[in-house]
């Protein structure tokens, strides 16, 4: 990663330094080479975690009384090797197996770190804790896996098994929490259960425990909000007090003497559901009962392309029951097609926090990689595979000294030779290229089969002729495919029909349609020898991918086959879905035009090619729409992904949930905005 930017004001990481020393014992411990402080006690971190943030948070007797459906969050300053975040998820484990109520029950886990540990450092460090610790391990393995590169933002990292999601925000942790969205005018409002407060000492971090931090601390907390910190510096206890907590001095982990536990009170707070808390000399008593919003238990997704298979597979993710409908089969649409690219747009990386391509994509590919291992358990193929892809930067918006801010894992540029050997080709000039390592091919067909094995999840099909809110539910009217009428009634709809959307409710934006169309064929054992050998993007994109016996488009002969695919014509105002051999050639064109080696290869016949057609959805603004319908309760829209669905839809949906269960989204309250349906970009028809 380049160091030449210094300004604080660019959202650019400067990773962690870590000073390995050697502690009384003669062992190897991790010491900030920033702030010169320990990350944790060398004595014993995890049970000093367990003793003040834990413990003094009250989070056993808490969660372990958290009703079904319910969520609890968790706010950090200070994630730093990530072990009070193990201790945490160890502990909503032990209480999962242990009750059975919590089955869909949710534990949410906010943190914010400036100084990101490099994951070479960070898998060292937690292998000590491995070893000191065994019943660590097996969270170890899962969340270094997830563990995001080290760029600006929020990354989402979703432990599906264990209902825990944890956001992990880099930047200054005064900048990430003004980003957290909690407007109390919008029912319902997220807030922070309970407050990890854990910088380093104040006398060396004062940034951590200013002022604004503890407004932000104040903002998203709620009477029984509690916050615990191992200091009992002045200065803490004075903010805590200032920002409406009542605090405590209570024993301090091991030989120290004391810490601090507090609990938001009714008078810090204006609600009017405001609850009476009992605050005790040496502990606080949170009132639990109070602490709950149950979330609504039905909900009909409309449209099952990549949009409502994904808004179904986030609500089901939440405990809430989905029945997602579609006037055809699952991905019939434009995510149907046989693979789809999934790599990164790149932005600036002054942008990037702000960049939902850049958030999406990185959210998404971890969810594929998860969802691999989901398919491997059920004997499945492959949901994503890891090609990597190189962009031959004729259609980039940033430039090579621009991808030097970017850690290499995310995107680097190759030497003309290595960016030879990967790809495969010989002649093309390839002095400036992006070489994008994480980038990959997902296969649709068996994405779908994954989110429609989750058991609240029922696949009906039904075209809706109209939908109809009363204060109490959703009545979703139409007819099946043997034309009997039906209706569904629910407590939520999600629209999702893409370019129909605005068919089925008129408050939704009549957006661009776009035609898309894919081409392909199978290529001859020579043709094969020359074809790129990893995704390629230029003004489109082409790849080698396998066909699979699961794929819709091929029949058992020509799975297990491999096929050449080149993307994708782009017809504005078109909803024509026939195949079309002129857009066969464009993409052939394009192809020859930005790699000349290849006119010899490609076959100029386009008659045996096959191809599929789709119709894209787009806002005159290039967001999509995510968010709740004007003047509605329960109606909600998430539509317009353009040709990304497969790199914004697993984001937005999660997003989109959240709104819709008052939790925290993982985007910044502004692009939150920006997606809304109710944005002044969309309140214009388009000419
Ligand atoms: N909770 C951690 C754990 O379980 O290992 C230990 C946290 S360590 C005591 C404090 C952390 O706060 C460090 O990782 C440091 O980089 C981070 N930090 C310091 N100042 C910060 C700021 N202004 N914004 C965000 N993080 C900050």
């Amino acid at each position: 990663m380049s160091t030449t930017q210094t300004d604080e004001t660019l959202s650019v990481i400067t990773p962690a330094n870590i000073d390995w020393q050697t502690d009384d014992t003669g062992n190897k411990v991790p010491v900030s080479g920033e702030f010169g402080d320990v990350y944790f006690s060398h004595a014993d971190g995890l049970a000093e975690t367990r003793h003040v943030f834990l413990a003094h948070n009250q989070l056993p007797e808490r969660l372990s009384k958290l009703a079904p459906q319910q969520s609890f969050t968790i706010a950090e300053l200070g994630f730093g090797t990530g072990l009070n975040l193990l201790a945490t998820w160890l502990l909503w484990r032990h209480l999962r197996d242990t009750h059975p109520q919590l089955a869909t029950a949710r534990l949410h886990f906010i943190t914010t770190e400036k100084y990101p540990i490099p994951i070479t450092d960070l898998t060292k460090i937690l292998a000590l804790w491995g070893q000191r610790a065994p019943e660590l391990t097996e969270l170890i393995t899962p969340f270094l896996d997830a563990y995001p590169p080290l760029v600006a933002g929020c990354h989402r990292l979703n432990f599906f098994t264990d209902n825990l999601t944890v956001d992990m925000w880099f930047g200054d942790a005064a900048t990430s929490l003004t980003k957290l969205s909690s407007d109390k005018s919008i029912e319902p409002t997220p807030f922070v259960d309970a407050w990890f407060l854990d910088g380093f000492a104040p006398s060396c971090n004062s940034t951590l425990w200013a002022e604004n931090i503890f407004a932000q601390v104040q903002r998203l907390s709620r009477p029984s909000t509690t916050a615990a910190t191992y200091s009992c510096a002045g200065v803490v206890k004075r903010a805590l007090r200032a920002s409406g907590f009542e605090i405590s001095k209570v024993k301090g982990f091991g030989r120290k003497r004391e810490m601090l536990t507090a609990i938001m009170t009714n008078a810090a707070c204006s609600e009017s559901n405001a609850i009476k808390s009992d605050i005790a000399c040496d502990a606080i008593e949170v009132d639990i009962s109070d602490n709950v919003i149950l979330s609504e238990s039905h909900s009909v997704v409309i449209g099952a392309g990549v949009s409502g298979l994904f808004v179904a597979w986030s609500l089901a993710n939440r405990g809430i029951q989905v029945t997602l409908v579609d006037k055809s089969a699952p991905l019939a649409g434009a995510s149907g097609n046989p693979r789809a690219l999934l790599a990164p747009k790149m932005t600036p990386i002054h942008h990037v926090d702000e960049h939902l391509h850049t958030i999406g994509y990185l959210y998404s590919s971890r969810v594929y990689r998860q969802f691999n291992d989901m398919a491997q358990s059920e004997s499945i193929s492959s949901v994503i595979e890891s090609t990597g892809a190189l962009d031959l930067l004729m259609k980039a918006n940033i430039g090579t000294e621009q991808i030097a801010d970017y850690p290499d894992d995310m995107a680097t540029t190759l030497s003309p030779e290595a960016a030879r050997n990967f790809s495969g080709l010989k002649e093309q000039n390839l002095a400036t290229n992006l070489y994008l390592p994480h980038a990959g091919l997902v296969n649709p067909q068996t994405l779908k089969q994954i989110i429609l094995l989750h058991p609240l999840i029922r696949f009906q099909q039904l075209t809706v002729d109209s939908v109809n809110e009363t204060e109490t539910q959703v009545s979703i009217q139409g007819h099946n495919k043997d034309n009997a009428a039906l209706t569904i009634d629910a407590d939520n709809v999600v629209i999702c029909a893409a370019f129909e959307s605005h068919d089925i409710d008129k408050r939704i934006f009549d957006c661009r349609k776009i035609r898309g169309q894919l081409s392909w064929f199978t290529p001859t054992r020579e043709q094969l020898t020359h074809l790129p050998k990893i995704p390629l993007k230029y003004s489109g994109y082409c790849t080698l991918f396998t066909a699979q016996t699961n794929d819709d488009s091929f029949d058992n002969e020509a799975a297990h086959q491999p096929q050449f695919l080149l993307g994708a014509s782009f017809i504005r105002n078109d909803i024509d879905t026939h195949i079309r051999h002129e857009e066969h050639q464009i993409s052939r064109d394009k192809l020859v035009t930005a790699i000349p080696e290849m006119s010899t290869i490609i076959p100029t016949d386009t008659r045996l090619w096959q191809g599929r057609a789709g119709v894209r959805t787009q806002t005159p603004d290039y967001h999509p729409i995510v968010g709740r319908l004007s003047d509605s309760k329960r109606m909600w829209v998430m539509s317009a992904m353009g040709a990304k669905g497969y790199a914004l839809a697993p984001i937005c949906a999660d997003a989109l949930v959240d709104m819709m269960t008052g939790t925290f989204a993982p985007l910044s309250e502004a692009m939150l905005a920006r997606l809304l349906p109710t944005r002044v970009r969309l309140q214009t028809p388009l000419v």
